[in-house]
């Protein structure tokens, strides 16, 4: 998971300072070297991480603090704050051109993720914004990018441009651009090439197709996971080509995260999206709030709702609530549940987005062994109809077949009967709650 390392490290030191009702300038003092330490052991830019230090010191020795009634919780929120701005503040919205289409070059070195990246936003374009991009082969350098870019195409069903590799990239991009305004395609993502390392070759042809197509936006694909390497590399492409934004891959491996922390305050141009996996739908636009707060272990649950008004079924939802009220949940729906659950992503990364997650024991190197959670699924599918529904007319023969069709124990039986059991009960008393606050009720 993205920043671990970082994240303990703060939360510990935050955890000092929190409940204090008197905060004296030596506190401030003392969390701050914990914080920089925190902050260069992710590989935070050197720079950054003293002007980053600079500014919460000075606010938090502040009147704001000092005078506040809980000086614990206000030094939090400015190092929260302070976070926040230096990952860019506000989340950076997609260019729409006025005049369609919309022109995207990618860039970035070999192996950033470049390829990928361009499916995975066109399928984001698409799937968030409803529109139609063209995808265009223009990486003539790298064997099989083309056949890269065209099998995913094929994969999102979306059109892919492309003249070969004995084509110039400027002349590949030049006509793009002509067929998607005849196909009427309002977006144009140019996979441009990329090098091993930036060399005056790649950067004039880049030049060049950026003064050929004008593009709305460029944004440079960098590898999270090379931290200040990565931050060099923007720092370059910016000062050379001048880009618009950069996207972050493969953040999901990262858990040190100082390139994602350093990027927008060494280049200032924002973070963008951040990658999160191989998969096409592994591209998350960048909230710097929402991250500063998953770092600090605030949780992330307006992620989290995000991530389940995209996959849950919302007549499903509604009818599970009916069931619920009325008692009526039967293993089938548990089953169910865990289907949804499920699509929203691995249930170690969904777990570590809720707030305080992290505080119970045990819970920061927590795996979820995704396997227990095949093996409810098999017990489940081998009952019979009439057991899910009447789970209380489970006897040890029924057990025991249970078990040897799932290919489980008759011990692992037990306890999802347990669990289940336990499930409910806690239902009825929430359901029971629930009832008597119903009037007031408002979601946060
Ligand atoms: P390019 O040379 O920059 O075009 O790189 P590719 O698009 O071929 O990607 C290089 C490798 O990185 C591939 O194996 C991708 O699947 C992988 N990759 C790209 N983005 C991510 C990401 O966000 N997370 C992970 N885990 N892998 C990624």
């Amino acid at each position: 998971m993205a920043f671990e390392g970082l994240a303990d490290r703060l939360q510990n030191t935050i955890q000092k300072i929190r409940g204090k009702g008197k905060v004296s300038e030596s506190d401030v003092k003392e969390m701050m070297r914990e914080v920089r330490l925190a902050l260069l052991e992710a590989d935070v830019n050197f720079k950054v991480v003293k002007d980053f230090i600079k500014k919460v010191s000075e606010r938090a020795v502040g009147q704001e603090v000092m005078k506040s009634l809980t000086p614990g919780q206000q030094v939090i929120k400015v190092v929260k704050e302070e976070l926040t701005n230096l990952m860019g503040g506000e989340q950076s919205q997609i260019a729409v051109s006025k005049r369609p289409p919309t022109i995207i070059m990618m860039v970035g070195l070999q192996g950033a993720g470049k390829t990928t990246t361009t499916g995975k936003l066109a399928n984001l374009l698409r799937k968030k914004y409803n529109r139609n991009p063209l995808l265009v082969a223009a990486d003539i350098y790298r064997p099989a990018a083309i056949k890269q870019l065209e099998t995913l195409g094929k994969q999102l069903n979306m059109p892919v441009f492309s003249l070969g590799d004995q084509v110039s990239p400027i002349e590949i991009a030049k006509q793009a651009i002509e067929k998607a305004k005849e196909d009427h395609n309002d977006y144009v993502l140019i996979d441009t090439a990329g090098r091993l390392h930036i060399d005056g070759e790649l950067m004039q042809e880049l030049k060049e197709i950026k003064e050929l197509s004008n593009p709305d936006e460029i944004f440079l694909v960098v590898d999270s996971m090379t931290g200040q390497d990565a931050v060099n590399v923007a720092d370059s492409f910016n000062e050379q080509l001048g880009i618009t934004g950069v996207v972050l891959t493969k953040l999901d491996g990262d858990t040190r995260g100082g390139a994602a922390l350093s990027i927008r305050a060494v280049t200032e141009k924002p973070i963008k999206f951040v990658g999160m996996g191989e998969k096409l739908d592994a591209l998350e636009a960048f909230h710097p709030e929402r991250m500063a707060s998953r770092i600090l272990g605030m949780g992330d649950m307006l992620s989290l709702i995000e991530k389940a008004q995209a996959n849950v079924d919302e007549e499903k939802a509604k009818e599970l609530e009916q069931k619920l009220r009325t008692m009526n949940f039967t293993f089938d729906d548990f089953l169910d549940q865990l289907g949804q659950v499920r699509k929203m992503g691995p249930l170690d990364e969904l777990l570590k987005m809720m707030p305080g997650a992290n505080k119970i024991k045990g819970m920061g190197n927590l795996q979820i062994d995704e396997k227990q959670i095949s093996h409810v699924e098999a017990i489940i599918q081998s009952m019979t109809k009439q057991e899910k529904i009447n789970p209380e007319i489970m006897n040890a023969s029924r057990k025991k077949r249970i078990a040897k069709g799932s290919g489980t124990s008759v011990q692992e039986v037990n306890r999802l009967l347990k669990q289940f059991e336990d499930m409910k009960k806690m239902m009825k008393q929430m359901t029971g709650m629930q009832k008597g606050k119903r009037k007031g009720f408002k979601f946060p």
